[in-house]
């Protein structure tokens, strides 16, 4: 229970990997706040120490709004996960500006209105721990991927800018990158593409969301003091 009394906030936990990471800090005695686009799944979230927001990160405005919420409920803000993501995948000579902008002012632009609008908190209180889910596709680029290999390796220069730039406010900013991870956003795979992917995985196996999660915790409890600017693959080695 090392986040009792701390208040985090997890963006694109309705599923998968984010709403792992909202279990896991939840179950480590932290509030936290979540968001997404679908009121259905955030209502089944809706929990004594949750807040759970209807926000979509790629406006500015509900971002806003979502950090006033919780501003309003808890005073504060100690953790912010950035985790909504999208993938449209398609080869660059098809890519439709939907697909381009859509991944991009989600994956990246999303991240920077949550951050933005959550980094005041934190630099009046002199501390907070913002983790920023990127991928490994951020680090070395995929076929049919440009757009979300862009939004990921954005995300990574953001965050060592942010690092550098909150440091001496006792803020740390870290990037998570996963591998293949089993979520809805994976499940488009074809079985054989699944197959060729886990084969060249060096710990030989996909990942599970609870894998990103304890990375997820680890980086925002007290026991990371002295890591910022930092990416973390969890990938089972496949970029090493
Ligand atoms: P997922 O199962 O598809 O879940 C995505 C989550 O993001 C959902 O809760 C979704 O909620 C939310 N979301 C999407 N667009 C949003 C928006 N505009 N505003 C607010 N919330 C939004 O995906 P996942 O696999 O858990 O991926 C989570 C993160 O990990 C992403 O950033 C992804 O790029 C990254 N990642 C995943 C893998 C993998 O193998 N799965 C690998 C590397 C990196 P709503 O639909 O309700 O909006």
């Amino acid at each position: 229970m090392a986040l009792i009394g701390k208040i985090a906030i997890v963006s694109g936990a309705t599923r998968g990997i984010g709403k792992a990471i909202a279990k896991k800090l939840l179950a480590n005695g932290a509030n936290v706040a979540i968001c997404g686009r679908n009121e259905e799944l955030l209502k089944d979230l809706q929990t004594e120490n949750t807040l759970a927001f209807k926000a979509d990160v790629s406006n500015p405005t509900d971002c806003q709004a979502f950090v006033d919420a919780v501003i309003q409920k808890w005073g504060k803000i100690d953790i912010l996960v950035n985790n909504a993501g999208i993938t449209r995948d398609n080869l660059l000579l098809r890519m439709t500006d939907e697909e381009w902008n859509s991944v991009l002012n989600i994956n990246l632009t999303g991240a920077f209105n949550l951050c933005r609008a959550a980094i005041r908190p934190m630099l009046k209180q002199r501390s907070g721990k913002i983790v920023n889910i990127s991928s490994v596709i951020g680090i070395v680029g995929n076929t049919g991927q440009t757009n979300y290999a862009a939004s990921k390796a954005g995300l990574i220069g953001f965050s060592k800018a942010l690092a550098k730039e909150t440091a001496s406010r006792g803020i740390l900013v870290n990037i998570v990158a996963p591998g293949y991870i089993d979520t809805d956003m994976t499940q488009q795979l074809s079985d054989k593409h699944k197959e060729m992917i886990a084969s060249q995985i060096p710990l030989g196996r996909t990942g599970t969301v609870e894998d990103v999660a304890n990375t997820v915790y680890f980086l925002v409890s007290d026991m990371n003091k002295y890591i910022t600017g930092q990416i973390i693959n969890v990938d089972g080695g496949l970029v090493m």
